[in-house]
């Protein structure tokens, strides 16, 4: 078994209130960060976790429909916080990365994926095949601009395999094995979006499934807004769950992933939209 290393990163911010992402708080604009993730595999080499806002969002939220967008969740960005920029700032160019693996399709988290060009997508092939053909308003709706898609994004798609899942993972009953070495396990999470799919890292060479969660690392994407929200099953306003894919669906992986936390509570906890927990893993 492997182990890899997870370096959380953040590509502009969006605005929303934070009454609506958490019941009981303020009627006051909160920025959330839109966070992606730099996974290191000693053979694969960087592999993205999402790619967080890129500029083309900015101006596609310049015309219609993607105005829509803007107004209701305004995004800010510095043109050196993108994926690409701070990838060169680590060492890699944007040829390094081969592989993206997409938790969902939401402008967010696919904002950059036409700045890499020589990467193959993995995720679950509901993802894209629930939204594919959606256009205009309807698209937009579902927070999911189709030309933020490079043009043969179809064809480069490597659907995630899905499989019964070692001991340690229940309530999951199946995984996806990312790489074929059990360095990270893809998990379904759908809901917040069709397909959406969580990681669970193994980040520390001692780390086991079946262990208290220390060395994993979860990306959580946004099956919450906040960690604390996942780790306490917190529930989210009205207006919130309306943004939801299937708000059924969304409190089902919800609850998986925070009964998989509970018994895994060294586990560090990485969600989209937070700052990442930090001295557990
Ligand atoms: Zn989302």
């Amino acid at each position: 078994m492997n182990t890899v290393q997870v370096i959380p990163l953040r590509a502009g911010e969006c605005f929303n209130f934070a009454a609506v992402t958490g019941r009981g708080e303020p009627w006051r604009v909160k920025s959330f960060p839109a966070g992606f993730a730099l996974i290191v595999h000693p053979q694969r080499g960087p592999v993205l976790f999402d790619t967080g806002y890129s500029s083309l969002v900015r101006r596609i939220m310049r015309r219609w429909p993607g105005v829509l967008y803007g107004l209701v969740t305004p995004v800010r960005l510095d043109e050196r916080e993108t994926a690409r920029a701070q990838l060169a700032r680590l060492g890699w160019s944007a040829s390094d990365i081969r592989e993206i693996i997409v938790s969902h399709l939401h402008a967010d988290h696919v904002g950059a994926l036409r700045d890499f060009p020589q990467a193959r997508f993995l995720l679950d092939a509901p993802a894209f095949g629930e939204l594919r053909g959606l256009q205009g308003v309807k698209a937009v709706r579902r927070a999911f601009l189709p030309e933020l898609l490079p043009d043969d994004f179809a064809p480069r798609i490597q659907p995630l395999t899905f499989t019964a899942a070692p001991p340690g993972l229940s309530p999951f009953s199946e995984v996806a094995d990312v790489f074929g070495d059990e360095s990270v396990l893809a998990v379904r999470v759908p809901g917040h979006a069709p397909g959406m799919v969580a990681l669970i890292a193994r980040t520390h060479p001692q780390a086991t499934w079946e262990g208290d969660g220390a060395g994993l690392t979860v990306l959580a994407a946004d099956a919450a807004w906040t960690v604390r929200a996942l780790r306490e099953g917190l529930p989210v306003h009205l207006l919130g769950r309306l943004a939801f894919w299937n708000a059924a669906q969304e409190a089902r992986s919800a609850r998986q992933l925070r009964d998989w936390l509970t018994g895994h509570p060294q586990a560090q906890v990485i969600v989209s939209h937070d700052a990442p927990e930090v001295g557990r893993a």
